[in-house]
């Protein structure tokens, strides 16, 4: 009998937990820090079948050689990290004070995705508003969580719903938007080829969908934001 490889065993552990690991989900609670390693491992093994099977000399091609390895760690350590890596450290400070922050606050954050259909990058910049509630976290923490949510292999739509329940866990908001601006790979390279396709996604919770004031002022400040850092 063979022996089973790790990512069989973990698989089966977290089906028979009823665990979904759809390429959009976060599964770091069944992966140990020493598994990573074994996994990429793994990995290289099988994306060398692949080039095999693609009739790519990765034997004498020196600029294929390194590629099965290289492909392993960057699907785990970079475009993947977000579903293997624990949530970002979001350390929430008190926002109680009598002078506390009562204004809204729109974050503007960079997002380098990947679809799961394709795997072919999708590129954008998530714009998060909310009206501070008795948490602040700081200011680099909106960015690192948008990154966690979005190095996994997302839809677009999934992806704005994730950054807003994310951020709504780390600063107990329950007046917050999300807008994502991105262009995806799978439409420039492939299929229409589209070079300058564009998609928009937004999520809108509380006064951000309840009360037209909040809503126009959130809009507005994405326009101010895009004409100081347009993309
Ligand atoms: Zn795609």
């Amino acid at each position: 009998m063979t022996e089973k490889n790790l990512s069989q065993v973990l698989r089966e552990q977290m089906k028979s937990e009823g665990k979904r690991f759809w390429a959009g989900d976060n599964i770091s609670e069944y992966i140990a820090p020493s598994d990573k390693e074994h996994l990429i491992n793994e990995a290289t093994e099988a994306f060398e079948q692949v080039l095999d099977t693609l009739l790519i000399d990765r034997e004498t091609d020196p600029n294929s050689k390194g590629t099965a390895r290289r492909l392993a760690k960057m699907y785990f350590n970079e475009i993947m990290a977000g579903r293997y890596d624990p949530a970002p450290d979001a350390t929430a400070f008190p926002n109680d004070s009598a002078d506390r922050y009562e204004g809204m606050l729109v974050v503007r954050s960079e997002l380098r995705s990947m679809c799961s259909h394709h795997h072919q990058p999708v590129t954008g910049v998530a714009y998060i508003g909310l009206i501070a509630a008795e948490k602040l976290i700081g200011l680099s923490k909106y960015t690192r969580i948008a990154q966690w949510c979005a190095r996994r292999g997302t839809l677009q739509e999934e992806l704005a719903n994730d950054i807003a329940r994310e951020i709504e866990k780390a600063t107990g908001a329950k007046d917050l938007g999300v807008y994502i601006q991105a262009t995806h790979g799978c439409c420039e390279n492939r299929g229409i080829m589209a070079h300058s396709s564009l998609t928009q996604t937004t999520v809108l919770k509380g006064a951000f969908k309840n009360d037209s004031g909040t809503k126009k002022e959130f809009f507005d400040n994405i326009k101010l934001q895009q004409e100081f850092a347009p993309r």
